[in-house]
């Protein structure tokens, strides 16, 4: 079932989802070559509690570890954050949501470090688009399947693989709610889009095939070829005269070394 949002409601969203850009940005200023992983997840979940949010990963299901998905290279999704130093070359997938005044936010990038394969960069640039893309059909009167296609649309046309295990998802007092928001879809069809709709569009496309496996640990999704795979978040909301984009990645822009995109969406 939709849960649909009253104005006030997508207000008190986006005040949470301030505070999760600015705890981006906070990670953004620390992600450079021989950082470790665990310390992004402190710096993170420190910013998050100081600024009255609680994050809503940490304890998810009753298991999830960190504050943080830290999802190096090859890793989809749901890595956890550890000893793992990065290392030049590297991508990493910082996955983060805040629980405030009843509500949950939550959003992702994926940092390229300085040396990365131009490939690579690609892959990245192109995930990212995606996501634009996706966010441009997330419109009243559409329907599911125009956002999923858009995104599947762009992303095979360069040959890489739409991750299927795996869906966006509606946000609002539980991290995970309908309707899903799968990469993959036709136009025309899934669920109508409505005023007062949130959710999470979340593009996660791998270099090479579109299949993962899960590692023992029950959380970490990795790609079965081992080729790196991306992942961008934005929520939005939809609204009767236009879609709003709930979360920032401009925190991160304005805070990350390596200036890696010319233009900014
Ligand atoms: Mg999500
Ligand atoms: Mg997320």
């Amino acid at each position: 079932m939709v849960h649909l949002k009253t104005d006030e409601e997508i207000e008190i969203i986006k005040e949470g989802a301030q505070i999760l850009g600015k705890a981006h940005g906070e990670v953004a200023r620390l992600v450079k070559p021989g950082v470790k992983t665990s310390s992004l997840d402190k710096v993170a979940e420190e910013f998050i509690r100081d600024h009255g949010g609680i994050p809503s990963f940490k304890n998810y299901n009753g298991s999830f570890p960190a504050s943080l998905c830290i999802s190096v290279n090859e890793v989809v999704v749901h890595g956890f954050p550890g000893n793992y130093e990065l290392r030049e070359a590297d991508i990493i997938a910082v996955d983060c949501g805040v629980y405030y005044k009843g509500y949950h936010s939550d959003s992702a990038y994926t940092y390229p470090l300085e040396g990365v394969k131009q490939e690579t960069l690609l892959l990245l640039e192109r995930t990212y688009e995606s996501l634009y893309r996706g966010i441009e059909q997330a419109k009243a009167g559409n329907r599911m399947g125009d956002v999923s296609h858009a995104i599947q649309n762009y992303v095979e046309s360069f040959g890489y693989g739409v991750v299927r295990e795996l869906v966006g998802h509606g946000v609002g007092k539980n991290l995970h709610e309908d309707p899903e928001v799968p990469n993959y879809g036709k136009r025309g069809k899934g669920v109508k889009l409505v005023p007062g709709m949130v959710f999470a569009i979340e593009p996660m496309i791998n270099q090479g095939t579109r299949n993962v496996v899960q590692e023992r640990d029950g959380w970490t999704i990795r790609t079965a070829d081992k080729r790196p795979s991306a992942h961008f978040e934005h929520m939005v909301a939809i609204k009767k005269e236009k879609t709003e984009v709930l979360t920032t990645h401009k925190y991160i822009e304005e805070n990350y070394s390596f200036k890696w995109r010319s233009r900014s969406r």
